[in-house]
């Protein structure tokens, strides 16, 4: 049917994967990086082959033309009307985006003034919408919000114990973060458990360098650790996860810093995994250490328990859980961190399958049939979830176009 791009563009940075939606093959997929700074560089994947090339790319919209020639020059389509859509990754969609939109004036709009929410990445997410508009007019273009899984949230567990007129007036709130990769990796568990997804209470553990936790009761999200910025929640690579806001102030005096932003940046920048360890903010270089280096170990056994709190106050929050799911680098890979996460979680039933557990790269269970829940690896994949989206909008305006055509034939027809 349709050839779709769904695209992540930074602030420097434009990731974008390509796909045929007939079978969900992945055609083509890279990384632009550098824009707007010297050395810029340019990375495809496509098929068997590689492009790769060092190239200045003055800004975004250089850098989408480039791609869209790229596309052509290295036969990957033919011309671009076969491009139907585009789909483009937004971090912000506030209260106002409850679900992907096509991209309007209006949405544009809306987008620029949720930027407060976003500082730096709505800019860059826009540069990237305005760049393919431009050069791309007639595919339908679509954003596709981090935030929008988890509007569904309660009340109870969005509005922080602040006073309320910070929400009323601000918009001051638990908004939440990757919402693209917990919905799409519940719609793969439930097809795993065999289940309808509107009839599970599962927990999906995002743990990749930004990591958050999602309740998911009936398909929905219930409620999730990131806040109203994503510094809350579990430990992350670099960021302290949930922390006392007084130490603010306090820190301010003592590291003599002269404005708040300075001691959020440490909270952001320096803390995590890489400031209790001192070593790395990679999961990897810190458990290649746990054996010679204390803080190393406080660094996995903080990691471990925070997830640990995390599903536990979740089970407790739905009534119970039927199944858990890891994702992202960490979630994906880690084996050892996995396992130290069930094993602590031994008193619900869960039994781990030690071997189905060292696999890496496919969706798997990882417990033993006995297990009283179902425990899960799955790849995430929030780039297919972003083009299936545009499909969706596509298919929407095609079947509303076929309506009103045939409505209009048969008001000739009755006229003649
Ligand atoms: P993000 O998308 O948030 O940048 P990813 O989901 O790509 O992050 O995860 C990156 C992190 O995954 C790395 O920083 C590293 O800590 C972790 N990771 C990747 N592979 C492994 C592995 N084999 N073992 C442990 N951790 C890993």
């Amino acid at each position: 049917m349709a050839k779709i791009i769904a695209i992540n563009a930074g602030s420097s940075s434009l990731k974008f994967k390509f796909f045929e939606m007939n079978n969900e093959q992945v055609l083509a997929q890279g990384v632009f990086d550098r824009i707007g700074i010297p050395k810029g560089t340019i990375k495809i994947k496509y098929g068997k082959e590689k492009y790769e090339k060092e190239e200045e790319l003055k800004d975004h919209s250089a850098a989408v033309k480039k791609l869209l020639q790229l596309l052509l020059d290295l036969k990957i389509v033919h011309n671009f009307s076969e491009i139907k859509g585009v789909g483009h990754r937004v971090v912000a969609g506030g209260e106002y985006f409850k679900k992907s939109a096509r991209v309007t004036t209006r949405v544009i709009r809306r987008i620029n003034d949720l930027a407060e929410y976003a500082p730096i990445h709505n800019p860059a997410n826009l540069m990237g919408i305005k760049a393919f508009k431009k050069i791309l007019p007639d595919a339908v273009s679509v954003a596709v919000f981090d935030t929008s899984f988890h509007q569904t949230m309660p009340k109870q567990n969005f509005i922080f114990s602040v006073p309320y007129e910070w929400y009323h007036n601000y918009g001051v709130r638990r908004y939440g973060a990757h919402g693209t990769s917990h919905r799409y990796v519940v719609e793969v568990a439930a097809k795993m458990m065999n289940k309808p997804l509107s009839k599970l209470k599962l927990i999906s553990c995002h743990l990749g360098a930004g990591a958050s936790l999602c309740a998911v009761k009936n398909g929905k999200s219930f409620d999730t650790s990131m806040g109203f910025t994503p510094l809350t929640g579990i430990t992350m690579a670099t960021r302290s996860g949930d922390a006392d806001v007084a130490m603010i102030s306090f820190m301010m005096q003592k590291l003599d810093m002269h404005s708040m932003p300075e001691v959020i940046y440490d909270l952001n920048k320096k803390s995590g995994l890489l400031g209790i360890s001192g070593i790395s903010s990679d999961m990897r270089d810190i458990e290649a250490k746990r054996e010679s280096n204390e803080r190393a170990r406080l660094a996995i056994d903080i990691f471990v328990k925070d997830v640990v709190k995390y599903i536990g106050a979740y089970t407790a929050e739905m009534g119970g859980v039927d199944g858990i799911i890891f994702t992202a680098g960490i979630g994906e890979n880690s084996s050892y961190i996995r396992e130290k996460i069930m094993d602590r979680l031994a008193f619900l039933g869960i039994q781990v399958d030690k071997e189905a557990n060292k696999k890496r790269g496919v969706a798997e269970f990882i417990v033993t049939p006995a297990s009283k829940i179902a425990v899960m690896v799955i790849p995430t994949n929030e780039e297919l979830m972003i083009a299936r989206d545009v499909e969706k909008v596509i298919k929407k305006e095609s079947s509303k176009e076929q309506v009103s055509n045939k409505k209009t034939l048969s008001v000739r027809a009755h006229s003649n």
